[in-house]
């Protein structure tokens, strides 16, 4: 396997029509199996997964928008933006009127081109800048689209790293976006670097990486794997993470996952789940709801240049990149060697005793105040009287000790134990085990 540089990747795939099927995104595919064993896998047009349908192959051979003298003045191969992907072949005339209703550009920065797809509404379009559009006289132009539609495949690739346990942690990313940089060949290329680094290590954990298009390639992988799922004990989206902003966690829908609770010890920004963005809303749809997050730098949609021809090659800088495939991979080793406490400990549930249902327990009296009254921190055995507030507070029979220990960033061993020191003076009891 070959050695990678993650922005040379980056640069290497930069020039390639991708889209959510078709050649550009096979040709991807290939490139990642050049440094890492992926397996590419197929499904074929019209195989129903849930509630779609995968769609016909889109393959493009020409685009453009020619004047009356013949002159192209909109060349997909200058750009692969310049076309709404999946636009349907054409070759005719058009006036000036028929053609801008076509048409998509940005008047607010006028040079850039933006960002357009149809996946499933026939039409065709082009895509130009404001300064471009601008110059368009009133007068017919030849519109040429030669695209293809046909039965063919979706194609997406899958790793699948054995550990010691058969219970997985998940990676995705997508593939079907042309040339940008940040959304999302940086998330391609810091999963394929990921990949290639845990393939060397010796894990506890099982991985698996799936590089897919998005929305349709997430829903065809959960619709043939539904017997995988119950194995997955937590995983993430990886995406837009090689720009200058920090680094950004939205957490799954459950909220309270493998990830997610390793992530809330991180510095790194973590945001609650939303059923919008990228594929965490398949892996997190309702029925699926599976522990899997989202990484992001600046998230998608939160940066100007997000779908437009901006998102280029000094968007992302190869320290951004490799930040980003850094923290993944003390990410996987801590959460490799640390997470038998979360899985053990996590859901575990105490619940006050019913004299102390209400109001804040008197813990001077109890002799649980060391200290004198007043004494601020909470270091030492400061983080003693913390861990015992929250746990009495929390332990409404809502919460599990995953989820106080999050709120609170106490250690969920060090947690567990003070709760069963106050388990034994008859603060709280252990729910599931006896009359609760
Ligand atoms: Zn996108």
């Amino acid at each position: 396997m070959s050695n990678l540089n993650i922005y040379d990747f980056v640069k290497d795939l930069y020039p390639i029509c991708r889209s959510i099927t078709g050649d550009g995104t096979y040709d991807t595919l290939k490139k990642i199996k050049k440094f890492i064993p992926l397996k590419l896998k197929k499904i074929k047009s019209g195989e129903k997964v849930f509630d779609w349908t995968v769609p016909k192959e889109w393959n493009v051979k020409d685009a453009f928008i020619a004047d009356e003298d013949g002159n192209k003045i909109i060349d997909f191969k200058e750009n692969n933006l310049h076309l709404v992907s999946y636009s349907e072949p054409i070759d005719k005339n058009v006036s000036y009127e028929e053609l801008i209703k076509h048409l998509h550009y940005l008047k607010d920065n006028p040079n850039w081109i933006p960002y357009r797809t149809s996946y499933y509404n026939k039409d065709w379009g082009f895509c130009l800048s404001y300064n471009q559009f601008k110059k368009l006289k009133k007068t017919s132009y030849h519109v040429k689209i030669d695209t293809s539609l046909s039965d063919g495949y979706l194609r997406y690739g899958e790793l699948y790293i054995k550990g010691k346990s058969e219970k997985e942690i998940l990676f995705s990313t997508y593939i079907c976006h042309p040339s940008m940089c940040n959304d999302n060949l940086s998330g391609v290329s810091v999963l394929t670097k990921l990949a290639k680094s845990i393939g060397e290590m010796d894990l506890n954990y099982s991985y698996r990486f799936l590089f897919i298009p998005e929305t349709i390639g997430s829903i065809s992988w959960l619709a043939k794997n539904e017997n995988k799922l119950e194995k997955i004990i937590g995983g993430i989206v990886v995406t837009c993470c090689g720009d200058r902003g920090k680094l950004n966690y939205k957490k799954s829908r459950i909220g309270n996952g493998l990830v997610d609770y390793f992530m809330s010890f991180t510095d790194i920004n973590c945001k609650e789940f939303a059923p919008m963005g990228s594929d965490e809303r398949q892996f997190c749809s309702q029925g699926i709801n599976l522990p899997i997050g989202c990484l992001t730098r600046t998230a998608y949609g939160e940066y100007d240049e997000y779908h437009t021809s901006a998102d280029d090659l000094n968007f992302v800088q190869e320290n951004y990149l490799n930040h980003t495939y850094i923290f993944l991979k003390n990410f996987i080793s801590d959460i490799d060697s640390k997470s038998k406490d979360f899985l053990n400990l996590s859901e575990k549930k105490f619940k006050v005793q019913k004299k102390y249902t209400k109001a804040e327990v008197n813990l001077g009296e109890k002799g649980l105040y060391t200290n004198i009254g007043g004494v601020a921190g909470l270091k030492g055995k400061n983080n003693h009287i913390k861990a015992i507030k929250w746990l009495m507070n929390y332990s409404d029979g809502n919460y599990n000790l995953g989820n106080i220990s999050m709120m609170s960033k106490t250690n969920l061993k060090y947690l567990n134990d003070v709760a069963l020191d106050l388990t034994e003076i008859g603060l709280l009891k252990k729910l599931g085990e006896s009359n609760d």
